[in-house]
């Protein structure tokens, strides 16, 4: 029989053993991602590289890991490795488009631009429980947001600043800011007011405003005025009436103005007056590139127009951006625009391993504007391969 002290000894010695055991005969990696082109602006990364995952997380990026040491191996050679893609701007609230569709492109966080408000966001926050990416929410300023037919600010006291503030204070962990379309279509002549209903609720919470633009009653300069640094303008490339550009072209001084102050610029391509080839073409050429760029996809941009975000990015390929700062715009600065995303869109040690290989074939390639104007572009990001937490979802 035991003494009491063997006892001891061997129950505490069981568990390390049980511990070490796996380990010993398991690969030293998860999965190693081969010999891509590794974009990390985060890390100022862009380098053909080996990228280890162990565990969930990125714990090694450096040349010439040995296949022998990784359970998995995906070879990379000749494509781009980038952190999984940020997707600023989308809307999940139909079944046509589910998350795992734009997890299957490289979107492994996408968060939804206020299709649903105080009174039905649940809906939105049943999607984004069981999405397989990581699904967060811009609550919208009215009500019922896109619920409504799309008209969901003419009547103003629909946004009821006490329901939005309980809604987001109830789900703190799904909304990470709030939503305001403001074209005369959405908000009538309710612009302003809007925003500063959106502020009542966004600033005691110190969470970021999107702000959706174009064809606005109010000058695009008064809707800046009300904005704070880390606020969003998305549809930044709209046309005019009550674009960024003055009628010579030039980028409006306010705009610049807006930009030195910290208010971020999204581009959210969709599909009705959002952008044309020539704003975004005339912006760029004067150094006022986007911050961020999204798709505002919906099920219907599914087959027109946007198609999936690594469609939107190949857009700003054949608009001139190289692809590094392309690539920076949906995964780094994305990161910095959505507070509770900070910690993704980086292939840091340490980091979250969610990670997207692209193939970035050369050819012909039509891609379109909101007015189906075609231009014709010569390199396309086209997704190969993604990992979400270290696990691959999705095969070539
Ligand atoms: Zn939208």
């Amino acid at each position: 029989m035991l003494t009491r002290r063997q006892l001891l000894r061997a129950s505490a010695a069981a568990p390390i053993l049980l511990n070490r055991a796996p380990q010993l005969f398991a690969a030293e990696y998860d999965l190693v991602i081969k010999g891509g082109r590794v974009l990390d602006a985060a890390q100022r990364i862009d380098r053909v590289a080996d990228v280890a995952i162990r565990g969930g997380k990125i714990v090694a990026i450096r040349p010439n890991i040995a296949s022998s040491s990784a359970a998995e191996v995906i070879e990379a050679g000749g494509k781009l490795v980038t952190p999984g893609l940020i997707d600023i701007h989308t809307h999940v609230a139909e079944k046509e488009l589910t998350p795992a569709q734009c997890l299957s492109t490289g979107v492994t966080s996408q968060v939804d631009g206020g299709s649903r408000g105080a009174l039905n966001v649940d809906e939105l926050i049943k999607v984004a429980q069981n999405a397989p990416n990581r699904v967060r929410i811009l609550l919208n300023i009215s009500g019922r947001g896109l619920a409504d037919g799309g008209t969901e600010l003419l009547d103003i006291d629909k946004a009821d600043v006490p329901a939005a503030r309980r809604a987001v204070e109830r789900s703190r962990d799904w909304i990470v800011g709030i939503k305001a379309r403001l074209s005369r279509s959405v908000a009538g002549e309710h612009d302003l007011e809007a925003v500063r209903r959106a502020r009542q609720v966004a600033d005691p919470l110190k969470i970021p405003i999107m702000v959706h633009v174009g064809d606005t009653a109010s000058p695009l300069p008064g809707i800046l005025a009300l904005l704070r640094p880390g606020d969003i303008v998305t549809h930044m490339y709209a046309p005019a009436p009550h674009g960024m550009l003055d009628d010579n072209g030039r980028v409006l001084p306010q705009v610049l103005d807006a930009r030195r102050r910290g208010i971020l610029f999204d581009v959210g391509n969709g599909r009705t007056a959002h952008w044309t080839w020539e704003v975004a073409e005339r912006a760029i050429q004067q150094g006022f590139l986007p911050d961020t760029i999204s798709s505002d996809l919906t099920a219907a941009g599914l087959t027109d127009q946007v198609i999936n975000l690594p469609n939107v990015l190949s857009k700003f390929l054949l608009l001139g951006m190289p692809v590094d700062q392309v690539i920076a715009r949906a995964t780094t600065n994305a990161a910095r625009a959505i507070p509770e995303l900070r910690s993704y869109g980086t292939l840091r040690t340490g980091a979250i391993a969610d990670v997207a290989v692209f193939d970035l074939r050369e050819g012909d390639f039509d891609f379109v504007d909101n007015y189906k104007t075609r231009r014709t572009g010569h390199r396309k990001l086209v997704p190969y391969a993604v990992v979400m937490g270290g696990k691959r979802v999705n095969n070539a």
